[in-house]
């Protein structure tokens, strides 16, 4: 009894998310106050000005919220002056994110200019070439890296924190530093560990303005560093959030499963504030993906909420057409639940809590239904009409735009 109840917050049908301090990201909030926000990241180079402004256009057009672009040279951190004047006078207010890589610093204070938020990798930010034949890493070499990364470190957050813009500690299980891995292992440790060196840096500054991943290119090891990331956070009294995402996930119906897989399950623990589904595909492909894992678990509503059900023997019309037909005709109206049921054997129970139903009553005669109310019995062949009908007389109906 007492464990259940120790533990009941699992049983709630509400998520709740861990308690995180609010980062803004140009006029995006990043935190557990705000709406879990969305992200991609264009493939354009950003050298081609004009390609770079069309592809975060073409994203921010999609919904996405937050936009990264690649830096990997201080011609392309210049660039992102150009790139953001360009879009900021077409109109295109959407925040913008810089990664620096290799020995970035130079990069980074050049681009942390032009862009919202500056993305940094712990195992490159200070990087020498991992050598082969070493055997072990000394404490002194370990701690003489440590005080190299924050004089280099330094700078930027002092940057940051004057121009009061935001930075990702961006960790990627794929490249650790080698001290890391000779220290922790290729393990979450190690990417908590590599994480928490910059974080403490950052502390010390009195610099907070923090958004933390932990990125694997496998599910369970993403899934296991993010937990142990929270967890070591919280104990050390951090309230920063957590951007979440699987790497290198593919494309296709895979890459999708695979993403919501690491994605869906942090959030449903309420872990995550602001999310990426990294696709082999157009960036723009991955926005509907993230918006459908929040909106299935109910932490936002961006589009209608059908309900259907699969259909069996008892199912008394085509099913996968009238759907069709239904999403066609009232997939504007976001924010309603309408549920598409093939009979009235576990149709009326099964919609549960939909705002509408069409549900098959007989052959060829179709039940309407409001909430949980049987409202009207209409022929098949009149059925989306009528259903369009009610939402109308309800007042709940919008033009599509
Ligand atoms: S609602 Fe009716 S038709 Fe649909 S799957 Fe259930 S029993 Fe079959």
């Amino acid at each position: 009894m007492t464990a259940i109840n120790a533990d009941s917050r699992r049983y709630d049908t509400q998520i709740h998310r861990r308690a995180t301090r609010t980062v803004m990201v140009g006029e995006v909030p990043i935190g557990s106050d705000h709406p879990v926000a969305v992200q991609s990241m264009i493939n354009e180079d950003t050298l081609d000005i004009a390609a770079a402004v069309a592809g975060i256009r073409r994203l921010a057009d999609a919904g996405c919220e937050i936009v990264r672009v690649t830096t990997p040279s201080m011609a392309h951190a210049k660039a992102m002056g150009e790139i953001r004047s360009t879009l900021r006078a077409q109109g295109c207010k959407v925040p913008l994110v810089a990664d620096v890589h290799h020995n970035g610093i130079r990069i980074a204070l050049e681009v942390a200019k032009h862009v919202d938020k500056v993305r940094i990798n712990p195992g490159l930010f200070v990087f020498d070439k991992p050598d082969p034949s070493r055997q072990d890493f000394s404490k002194e070499e370990f701690d003489a890296i440590g005080q190299r990364i924050k004089d280099d470190f330094r700078p930027l957050v002092e940057l940051l924190k004057a121009e009061n813009k935001a930075l990702r500690i961006g960790v990627n299980h794929g490249s650790l530093a080698e001290r890391m891995l000779f220290t922790h292992g290729d393990t979450p440790k190690g990417m908590v560990e590599s994480a928490m060196e910059f974080v403490r840096i950052c502390d010390e500054l009195d610099f907070h303005n923090i958004v933390i991943s932990m990125k694997a290119s496998r599910a369970p090891v993403m899934l296991a560093a993010y937990r142990l990331m929270a967890d070591t956070l919280d104990a050390e009294g951090f309230n920063y959030p957590l951007h979440l995402g699987v790497t290198e996930a593919g494309d296709g119906d895979y890459g999708r499963v695979k993403s919501t897989a690491g994605i869906a399950t942090l959030l449903a623990e309420g872990l995550g504030d602001t999310i990426r589904v990294s696709l082999t595909e157009a960036p723009e492909k991955e926005i509907p993906v993230c918006f459908s894992i929040l909106q299935a678990l109910g932490l936002r509503k961006t589009m209608v909420e059908y309900v259907a059900c699969p259909s069996c023997g008892r199912t008394l019309f085509n099913l996968e057409e009238v759907l069709n037909q239904v999403r066609n005709a009232t997939a504007h109206l976001t924010g309603l639940d309408i549920a598409v049921m093939g009979c009235i054997v576990n149709g009326p129970g099964e919609m549960a809590d939909a705002d509408y139903g069409y549900v098959g009553k007989t052959p060829g005669v179709i039940s309407l239904y409001r909430g949980r109310d049987e409202i009207r019995k209409v022929p098949e062949e009149e059925g989306v009409a009528a259903l369009i009908q009610l939402i109308k007389d309800d007042g709940r109906w919008v033009e599509p735009a």
